[in-house]
């Protein structure tokens, strides 16, 4: 073999070679530093020489570029894998993952209280169990719906809501490792404003008043992830929603659903795990969060 063909062959060898160890770090630590313009670009290219090579019958030209084409292939399926499961497009490097969490039927039980009222006052038997198996409208007589939707205008029923099982632990060891935001609605109650600042600031202390967003649409909100009973916020929010099991939804099929708030950490530390691989979890923290799963 001519020293001319050594060199192009060890030449040919490094480029096309120079994607193993890319394709490795990216399944290993994530594809945070990877762009994906480049890959593109790039596979373009070889694409292009593949083309030249198959026009001039240049043998090595053609298998370096066939190497070159599949490694490039697999490094983008992967970079994108991994962008698609931590919900990563759209945020800003140098800030944490925000997660927003809504308050009623997530962190607050106010299905109890809207149950209790509503059977009370129509003498009827509405249970969970019921809106689980049938659905929350076929659940209720048409007669009874608008007494149903007018409970949480009552003065004083937000107040001394009982908290979802988990919920506050589950918030501290995330406020740890994400931002935590509260997220509510709570525009579909207007009065509801003071009760709910109370409660929050009752069973939430660690929460900042600055974390604490009321809103009508949950489009405004900037996050990667929420943590939301109903699903029609996950339809225009640019993250990533995470379904929580409430009755009213245990019939709808969810892209990405929690039960309680063991699921909803299992869920955030494994994106977060996927994102930065360098940075090891807190033992303490997987150990908590195995231990409230409920
Ligand atoms: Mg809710």
């Amino acid at each position: 073999m001519s020293s001319t063909s050594i060199i192009g062959t060890v030449a040919a060898l490094c480029t096309t070679g120079a994607f193993l160890p890319q394709i490795l770090k990216i399944r290993k630590q994530g594809g945070k530093d990877v762009s994906v313009s480049m890959l593109i670009v790039y596979l373009v290219g070889v694409l292009l020489w593949l083309v030249y090579g198959l026009m001039f019958h240049a043998r090595a030209v053609i298998w370096a570029n066939v190497v070159a084409t599949i490694l490039v292939t697999i490094a983008l399926v992967f970079k994108l894998t991994w962008q698609a499961n931590t919900g990563d497009k759209n945020r800003p490097e140098s800030r944490r993952v925000r997660v927003a969490v809504d308050m009623d039927e997530v962190i607050a039980d106010a299905l109890t209280r809207h149950l209790s009222l509503y059977n009370r006052v129509t003498g009827e038997n509405l249970t969970p169990n019921l809106i689980r198996e049938v659905g929350l409208t076929s659940a209720i007589p048409p007669k009874y719906r608008a007494i149903f939707e007018a409970l949480p205008h009552q003065d004083g029923f937000f107040e001394d809501l009982a908290v979802i099982p988990n919920s506050q632990r589950a918030l501290q060891i995330l406020s740890s490792q994400f931002d935590v935001f509260i997220t509510s609605a709570a525009m579909e109650v207007p009065d509801s404003f003071d009760a709910k600042f109370r409660w929050l600031r009752d069973h939430f202390p660690f929460i900042p008043t600055s974390n604490i967003v009321f809103c009508g649409d949950k489009e405004i909100v900037d996050a990667d992830y929420l943590i939301d009973d109903r699903s029609r916020h996950f339809a225009r929010f640019r993250g990533t929603g995470i379904l929580f099991t409430a009755p009213h939804n245990a019939r709808e099929s969810a892209k990405l659903r929690a039960d309680n708030w063991g699921e909803v950490l299992a869920i955030l530390m494994k994106k977060q795990s996927a994102l930065d691989s360098q940075e090891s979890l807190n033992t303490e923290m997987v150990e908590t969060e195995l231990a409230i799963s409920s």
